[in-house]
């Protein structure tokens, strides 16, 4: 994995204008990935996902994070900040796999990969025939058995499914970041998640647009194409913009 060249954040940035931010953030991944035809981005676990996604955002932008989220009591806008580490549970691999899994129960035996963004975008189209949490879950079974007889997942016992459920919580706990507040206003403390996909994006939409702006000012003022412009080190382009202002 690298850091998008602004040629590349702007080409992904176009490319996925009518996307949903997790479309157009699995694209980023897909061109930064360094080796697209591995496993493909869509297909990693949320958590192997995420942990790309901080390590992007660190080189992208810094380890700072800032945000602001409502206090569930009261309603008082709160803003956190932290560093991308605190949300670290886990580092990138290299070469991130699909893996399966397997438990077994008193009577049953059950196989199954982690959740993927593949689940995730099937849960944004699908037509309402599952709740979102079962047909990720029904996704994810690969095999099954029930009193040793294979079945399928919607066969299988409430119990199984919870012991599948628990068994993904603790082996892809990247998957779900959370950071624990409390209200300045009325001192309701609470745990408040933390979504890497649409933060980072609407990071990358907002520098997007800001190159847009400065490469038009130097076009303007120079004549150099955009190609020529996007080239330049992000000191250069700031060097001749403060020429311009001078
Ligand atoms: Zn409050």
């Amino acid at each position: 994995m690298r850091t998008p060249t602004p040629g590349e954040l702007l080409a992904v940035w176009e490319d996925t204008t009518c996307r949903t931010y997790l479309e157009k953030i699995l694209q980023l991944l897909y061109v930064t990935s360094g080796n697209p035809t591995a496993c493909t981005p869509v297909l990693w676990s949320i958590g192997e996902r995420d942990a790309r996604l901080l390590q992007l955002r660190e080189w992208l932008f810094g380890s700072q994070l800032i945000n602001l989220v409502h206090c569930p009591q009261c309603n008082e806008l709160i803003e956190w900040e932290t560093g991308t580490d605190t949300f670290r549970l886990q580092n990138w691999q290299q070469q991130p796999e699909v893996q399966l899994h397997s438990i077994a129960t008193d009577d049953c035996v059950v196989h199954f990969r982690l959740p993927n963004s593949n689940d995730m975008l099937q849960v944004l189209y699908q037509e309402a025939y599952l709740d979102d949490a079962s047909l990720i879950l029904h996704n994810c079974i690969t095999a099954a058995w029930h009193n040793g007889e294979p079945c399928v997942a919607a066969q299988l016992p409430q119990t199984a499914l919870d012991a599948v459920n628990a068994y993904m919580e603790d082996a892809d706990r990247q998957a779900d970041i959370r950071i624990q507040l409390t209200c300045p206003a009325c001192e309701h403390q609470w745990q408040s998640h933390f979504d890497i996909v649409s933060y980072l994006w609407i990071e990358v939409d907002n520098a997007v647009k800001h190159l847009l702006q400065e490469t038009a000012v130097l076009a303007m003022a120079f004549g150099w194409t955009e190609e020529a412009i996007l080239a330049l080190s992000p000191q250069r382009r700031q060097y001749y913009l403060q020429m311009i202002k001078a």
